[in-house]
């Protein structure tokens, strides 16, 4: 098993072919599978090989041919609308703790993901303060 890796993660054990999937991808630091779960046809999941429960445990050479084949997905199946979703902790929906992408196609307002969007009128006062602490932490 990869260095960093997780005998208890199901995604590990999925990585590691200890688990079946339908596997559209493999190379040395990134696999895609499609979800179990679909939310519409042709749902799929990219992962990094690099096990970590959110976005900020992976490096970011990890993260990067992540998103390369996110795109390769959306583009060989033809989706042509789609979401691409990472969820980060339980209260922000994620249930498998090892980081994954999901490719999510968007052909109906019925299938795929649905979203809420709960807007808030800004204080621009808070903006401000806020914007100029994160700036100063990047
Ligand atoms: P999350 O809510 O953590 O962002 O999404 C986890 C996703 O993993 C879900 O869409 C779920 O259907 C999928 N999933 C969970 N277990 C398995 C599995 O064993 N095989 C596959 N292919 N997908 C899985
Ligand atoms: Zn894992």
């Amino acid at each position: 098993m990869a260095a960093h890796s997780d005998s208890s993660c199901i995604f590990c054990k999925i990585i590691k072919g200890d688990i079946p999937s339908f596997k559209l991808v493999d190379t040395d630091k990134t696999f895609a599978f499609l979800d179990i779960g679909p939310l519409a046809k042709g749902h799929a999941l990219v992962i990094p090989k690099y096990h970590g429960e959110k976005l900020t445990d992976i490096p970011d050479d990890h993260l990067s041919e992540v998103l390369k084949y996110c795109k390769a997905i959306a583009k060989a199946s033809e989706f042509k609308e789609y979401n691409i979703l990472q969820n980060n902790g339980a209260l922000a929906h994620q249930v498998v703790p090892h980081v994954h992408f999901h490719v999510i196609p968007k052909n109906t307002e019925e299938d795929g993901l649905q979203i809420g969007w709960p807007t808030q009128k800004a204080n621009m006062d808070e903006l401000k303060k806020y914007h100029e602490e994160l700036k100063g932490k990047l």
